[in-house]
């Protein structure tokens, strides 16, 4: 293998072939080759593309650079959601315990926060004592004993993956289809799932913005699942404003255990629903959607998910009962109010500033080894479309500072556009994609 005429053939337009990648990625995984040179090819993919044959050896030859986990004692079906990402997209953190208090094995390895978007790791981390750094085999051990572990990523998985993914990070090349499809899907192979359920995020807050892009991003990994007996579905969700009213960790926490003792926003409810009802018809625990959304609203009511969720914490090393008294989850010292500056609709509230005013607030790393203030953000009670009148409280801000107050208020004045006229927001579930193709829900 000759790496500069690797290079060279993906540069002009060549595919290149299955064997010798496999063969680059593993070299590069040991250290046996340089950034330089995988950065050089990492923009010709960029520019490129990877064919289909290609993108199964990248996502082969990650997944042979490490472990998976080995859950072949376990009987239960074990399937997987993963999002694309977003901002107050809180999703797993109820949806893991409700669908494991269900009878599915949920093996949910999670990241932290990336660009404007939140991070479930950094959410869980939130809860005092949480422990989300466990070894594969306390993972296993706990996915036998309760039905789920929710972990960060372990250096033992896909190593090449993490690798790969701090020098595409440092070079402009995450933003590629197949770079992407392969490196999300290398690491849910290796979670030994029989189902997975993607959650490809649409609108101005999402990481690939254009319908087109998310289709062809949910067609690139449910084709990379069926090459490797991993059944996926995947529905495309509005990131166009945040999902639910929380925005910040500890507050995304409070609104998960809202959700689970029956309160909580309605388009939350409603996406860990859709989301919910295909993990469980994919791990054949009931046929219809209707079927599957009544035994979710029953573990709900009945306590049964919550109570999942319960060991779960006490499983990884967390205060359970902060799920009784939120007031022991952190709290931040200041807390202000946000109104409206005018009479109107509001036309938007757009993700990506409220994303990046979590940040602002502390609540979010500008830098990897950043540490972040669990206790601050926003709890929006404004959605496109409603209708507000001049002083009507559209936030809370919670910061660690008077001075982070009036930044937190400088970014929602740029996020939370008030019009005259009604506003257009995405449909909450717009589209269902399988093996058989792309079906438009709304
Ligand atoms: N998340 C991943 O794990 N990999 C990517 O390439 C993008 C998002």
């Amino acid at each position: 293998m000759i790496v500069p005429r690797l290079i060279e053939r993906k540069r002009d337009g060549h595919a290149l072939d299955p064997a010798e990648l496999r063969e680059l990625v593993l070299a590069y995984a040991e250290g046996q080759v340089p950034d330089y040179q995988i950065a050089s090819l990492l923009m010709a993919v960029y520019f490129r593309g990877l064919d289909r044959a290609e993108m199964n050896a990248l996502t082969s030859a990650m997944l042979e650079s490490g472990k998976r986990l080995d859950l072949s004692r376990l009987a239960l079906p074990r399937i997987d959601k993963h999002s694309t990402g977003g901002v107050g997209d809180k999703v797993s953190i109820v949806l893991a315990p409700l669908i494991a208090s269900l009878g599915v094995a949920v093996p949910m390895m999670s990241g932290r926060g990336l660009g404007h978007t939140g991070g479930t790791v950094d959410k869980l981390e939130s809860i005092p004592g949480f422990r989300t750094a466990l070894s594969l085999a306390e993972a296993e051990q706990q996915l036998r004993k309760i039905g789920c572990a929710m972990l960060s990523q372990t250096s033992e998985i896909v190593p090449a993956d993490r690798k790969l993914y701090a020098l595409r990070d440092a070079t402009a090349t995450v933003e590629v289809i197949p770079l992407i499809a392969s490196s999300i899907m290398s690491k849910k192979i290796a979670e030994s799932l029989t189902g997975l359920v993607l959650d490809i995020k649409r609108g101005s807050g999402a990481f690939l913005p254009k319908l087109d892009d998310e289709l062809a991003l949910a067609a690139a990994m449910i084709d990379l699942g069926g090459q490797h007996d991993v059944p996926v579905v995947a529905l495309l969700t509005a990131m166009d404003r945040p999902l639910g009213w929380a925005c910040g960790n500890a507050l995304e926490i409070a609104e998960c255990v809202e959700i689970l003792t029956g309160g909580g926003p309605a388009d939350l409810l409603e996406v860990i629903l859709a989301l919910g009802a295909e993990m469980l018809q994919l791990a054949a625990v009931c046929s219809t959607q209707a079927a599957a959304r009544e035994m979710m609203r029953d573990a709900i009511a009945s306590g049964k998910a919550l109570s999942k969720l319960e060991e779960i914490i006490v499983a990884q090393g967390g205060d359970n009962r902060i799920l009784r008294d939120l007031s022991r989850m952190p709290q931040a010292r200041h807390r202000g109010t946000f109104e409206a500056k005018r009479d109107g609709v509001v036309q938007q509230v757009e993700p990506r500033a409220v994303g990046y005013g979590v940040i602002a607030l502390g609540g979010g790393r500008r830098n990897m080894e950043d540490e972040i203030d669990p206790s601050v953000g926003f709890v929006l009670t404004a959605k496109p479309g409603d209708k507000v009148v001049k002083g009507q409280p559209l936030a809370t801000i919670y910061a660690r500072s008077a001075s982070d107050l009036s930044a937190g208020a400088s970014a929602l004045e740029q996020a939370i556009v008030i019009g005259d006229t009604s506003a257009e927001p995405l449909p909450l579930v717009s589209h269902r994609v399988t093996v058989k193709g792309v079906e438009v829900i709304a």
